[in-house]
C-alpha cells in the first residue's frame, strides 16, 4: 500500500513514540540539584550549534532526540525544578502532557461544533467547572486560549463592542501601576493611544485605589471622555495584590463601565477556601482571565476568558463567511467556539485540563495550590524573625518580596548588591527567583507555585540571601534594569532655547558635564505661570516634567497642600518615569502657582533618557520618587 511519503505503521509510531516518552519522563524525573534552574547560551553559540538548511533525506530518529538532547533542551528553564521561584513558574503534570498528546496526534481543531462536536462540548464542561469555582451563573460563557494576553485582549474587544462599537479616542481604559503589562498591549494592539490608557496608583498594599479610580473616571467623564473599562487585578504580578473588587465593581456599576478582573494566576486559588476568601466579589466582575497554564498545572498554552454575560461573547466575535456557511450551526446549543474569540482552528486545551483533573480528582489540585499558599506564608514568617531579610510585601496568593538589608539607607547600593545576590543565586543550582521595583525600591520575588516545591527547597534559597557573600566592587556591574520606556532621542533639532548656563545653576543639573547640558537646554522649554494658576492638575493627563527656575508653587492632593516648592524644586516625575509613561499616567497632584513662576519643561521621552544616562540626575530622581510615591 502506498500511502504517501509521510506515513507510519502503528508498530513504527509506538516505538517513536516509547523513545520519546523515555526521554522527556527522563527529563521530568532527573534530580533536580545537579544545574541550576535555567542554563542559557549565547545567540552565537546556539546558532553554531543548530543552523542549517533543512535536510533533503531522511535522518534517523535516535539522531535527532540526540540532538535535542545535546543542543536544545539543556538551554532552558527546567519549569518542574522545585526551586523554581521566578517570574510565574509553569509546572505542568504528565496527565496534561498526555492530553496535547492525544489533542494534537488527532489534530484536534475546536472551531466549529460540526467538525468537533465531542471536543466542543468536552470544553463547555471544562469552562462550566471555572465558572462554578469563581462563582460565575450558568448562563456565563467562556473560551480557552491561548494565555492571559490574548484571554485580555479579548476581554477589552469583547468590552468595546458590547458598551459601544466602533473604536473611538474618547474611550479610556483603567488600570492600577501593578496591572499586568498585556492589559496595555492589548489597548495597543486595539487602536487605544497611550492617553487612552489611564494607569492609577495604588495604596500602602499594591492595590489599586478605589477613590482614585472614580476620582480619575470622573474626570475623564467632564473632560468627555468615555470611561470604557476597568481592569482589576486578582493577584499582581509584583506582590500578588488583589484589588478591591467589590468596591471597583460598585464604580463600574454606577458608570457603565466594563469591570474586567485579570486573575491570569490567582484565580484557580479560588478552588481553596482561603483563596476564595482572598477573591471575594470576582463573581461581579463582567469578564475574568484565568491561566490554566499557571496555577492549574496545564502545559503551556491554556489561558481562559470567562464573561459574566455568555451571549455578549458571541455578539462580539461572530462572523459567517460564505467558506464557512457548512458550520454554521442550526441548533443554538451548538457552540462554535470559532466565532467566541479572533481565533478560527483552534487546538483543544480542554482535553489536557479535564484528563489531569479526572485523573487526580479536584482535590488533588486543592492540596497542591494550597500547600504552596502554606509554604509562601512560612516564607514570610521566616522572613520576619530573620535578623538580616527585610519582608517587602506579604505573601499574598503565593507570592511575597524581600532584601537582604545592608545595615545603612543606601538605596542604590542595596539594589546593587541584592541584584549581585540574585544573579548568583541563578548560577547556583539552588532556586531561581526574579526582581522587581516596589515603589521606586529594589524587591525580591519568591513567587510558590510548583506542586513539586517543599520547605527545604524555600529554606536553601532563603539562606543564600542571608549568607550568600556579596562584592561592592563587582555588583555596580550587575544592576537589573526595571525602567520600561527605552526610546531614546524622540526630539527636534535646532538652536538651544534655553541658556545652559541657566539650566547649570539648577542643583538637579547642577553635575551634568557640557553634552548634557546641551542635550537638556536643546530638549527643554521654558514657561511662565501667573500667580494662582495651576501648572499641573490632578488627573489631568501629561508626561513633561517640571523644574521651578523661579518663583513658588503649593502642592495640593484632594484638595490639601501637602507641600510647598520653590527655585531647583522639580515635579512630574512620576508620570514621566514609571512604566506607566509609556501610556498615560494621571497627574496624583495639582500644583498651584503661590506666585509668578518660570519653569523649565521637559518631555517625558528625553527625561527618560536623561534619568538612565546622567547618574547624578538618575540619583537624585530615584530618591525623590522613594519618598513620594508612597504618599501618593
Ligand atoms: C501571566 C499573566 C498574564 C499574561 O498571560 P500569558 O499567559 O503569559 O499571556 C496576564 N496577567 C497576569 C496577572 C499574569 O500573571
Amino acid at each position: 500500500m502506498d500511502s504517501g511519503p509521510l506515513w507510519l505503521d502503528a508498530e513504527t509510531m509506538l516505538k517513536l513514540g516509547r523513545d520519546t516518552v523515555d526521554l522527556v519522563a527522563d527529563r521530568l524525573t532527573r534530580p533536580w540539584d545537579a544545574t541550576p534552574v535555567v542554563t542559557s547560551l549565547s545567540p552565537e553559540e546556539l546558532s553554531a550549534r543548530l543552523h542549517e538548511r533543512a535536510p533533503e533525506e531522511p535522518r534517523p530518529f535516535d539522531q535527532l532526540l540526540a540532538r535535542l538532547e545535546a543542543d536544545v533542551l539543556p538551554f532552558m528553564a527546567r519549569n518542574e525544578h522545585p526551586g523554581y521561584f521566578a517570574y510565574i513558574p509553569g509546572c505542568g503534570t504528565w496527565l496534561s502532557a498526555l492530553g496535547d498528546l492525544i489533542a494534537s496526534g488527532l489534530n484536534i481543531d475546536v472551531g466549529s461544533w460540526g467538525l468537533s462536536a465531542g471536543p466542543s462540548q468536552l470544553e463547555l464542561v471544562v469552562l462550566d467547572w471555572f465558572k462554578d469555582w469563581i462563582g460565575y451563573p450558568a448562563d456565563a460563557g467562556g473560551v480557552l486560549t491561548s494565555g492571559g494576553s490574548a484571554a485580555n485582549m479579548t476581554a477589552l474587544a469583547c468590552a468595546r463592542e458590547s458598551l459601544v462599537g466602533a473604536m473611538s479616542d474618547r474611550l479610556v481604559v483603567y488600570c492600577a501601576d501593578q496591572a499586568h503589562s498585556s492589559l496595555a498591549r492589548a489597548a495597543r494592539i486595539l487602536g487605544f493611544r497611550p492617553d487612552q490608557v489611564r494607569v492609577l496608583p495604588v495604596d500602602d498594599r499594591y492595590r489599586l485605589r478605589p477613590e482614585a479610580l472614580s476620582a480619575a473616571m470622573d474626570a475623564d467623564a467632564r473632560a468627555g471622555r468615555e470611561p470604557l473599562f476597568v481592569a482589576a487585578a486578582a493577584g499582581t504580578t509584583s506582590t500578588g495584590s488583589v484589588d478591591p473588587l467589590p468596591q471597583i465593581a460598585a464604580i463600574c456599576r454606577e458608570r457603565g463601565a466594563w469591570f474586567h478582573v485579570d486573575g491570569a494566576y490567582g484565580g484557580f486559588a479560588a478552588i481553596t477556601e482561603r483563596g476564595r476568601a482572598t477573591l471575594a466579589g470576582i463573581e461581579l466582575a463582567d469578564s475574568v482571565t484565568l491561566d490554566p497554564h499557571k496555577w492549574l498545572y496545564q502545559p503551556f498554552e491554556c489561558g481562559c476568558l470567562l464573561v459574566r454575560k455568555g451571549r455578549q461573547l458571541l455578539d462580539s466575535f461572530e462572523i459567517h463567511p460564505d467558506y464557512l456557511r457548512d458550520t454554521k450551526s442550526a441548533v443554538p446549543r451548538e457552540v462554535n467556539f470559532a466565532d467566541y474569540g479572533m481565533q478560527l482552528s483552534r487546538a483543544s486545551h480542554a482535553i489536557k485540563v479535564w484528563l489531569s483533573i479526572q485523573y487526580f480528582g479536584l482535590a488533588a489540585f486543592r492540596v497542591a495550590i494550597d500547600r504552596c499558599l502554606d509554604l509562601a506564608l512560612r516564607a514570610h514568617e521566616r522572613i520576619q524573625r530573620s535578623a538580616t531579610l527585610e519582608l517587602m510585601s506579604p505573601a499574598s496568593l503565593g507570592v511575597l518580596c524581600f532584601r537582604r538589608r545592608f545595615g545603612d539607607d543606601d538605596e542604590d547600593r542595596s539594589e546593587r548588591l541584592n541584584s549581585q545576590l540574585v544573579r548568583l543565586l541563578a548560577r547556583s543550582s539552588i532556586g531561581f527567583v526574579s526582581s522587581t521595583k516596589l515603589r521606586g525600591r529594589f524587591a525580591i520575588r519568591l513567587c510558590v507555585f510548583n506542586h513539586t516545591t517543599r520547605w527545604e527547597d524555600i529554606e536553601a534559597v532563603l539562606q543564600h540571601f542571608e549568607t550568600a557573600a556579596v562584592d561592592d566592587a563587582a555588583a555596580s556591574a550587575s544592576v537589573i534594569q526595571h525602567d520600561r520606556d527605552p526610546r531614546l532621542d524622540e526630539g527636534w533639532l535646532g538652536a538651544p532655547r534655553v541658556d545652559p548656563a541657566a539650566i547649570k545653576r539648577l542643583a538637579l543639573f547642577a553635575a551634568l558635564g557640557a553634552r548634557d547640558l546641551e542635550r537638556v537646554a536643546r530638549m527643554a522649554r521654558e514657561v511662565r505661570i501667573p500667580a494662582g494658576a495651576a501648572i499641573v492638575e490632578q488627573w489631568d493627563v501629561g508626561r513633561e516634567f517640571y523644574v521651578i527656575v523661579d518663583g513658588t508653587a503649593r502642592v495640593f492632593k484632594d484638595g490639601n497642600p501637602i507641600d510647598d516648592m520653590g527655585p531647583g524644586h522639580f515635579f512630574g516625575e512620576l508620570a514621566a518615569l514609571e512604566w506607566g509613561a509609556s501610556f498615560s499616567y494621571p497627574r496624583l497632584a495639582t500644583v498651584l502657582a503661590t506666585s509668578d513662576v518660570r519653569a523649565l519643561v521637559l518631555p517625558g521621552q528625553f527625561f527618560n533618557e536623561l534619568v538612565r544616562d546622567a547618574p547624578s540626575v538618575g540619583a537624585t530622581i530615584r530618591g525623590a520618587v522613594r519618598t513620594r510615591l508612597p504618599r501618593m
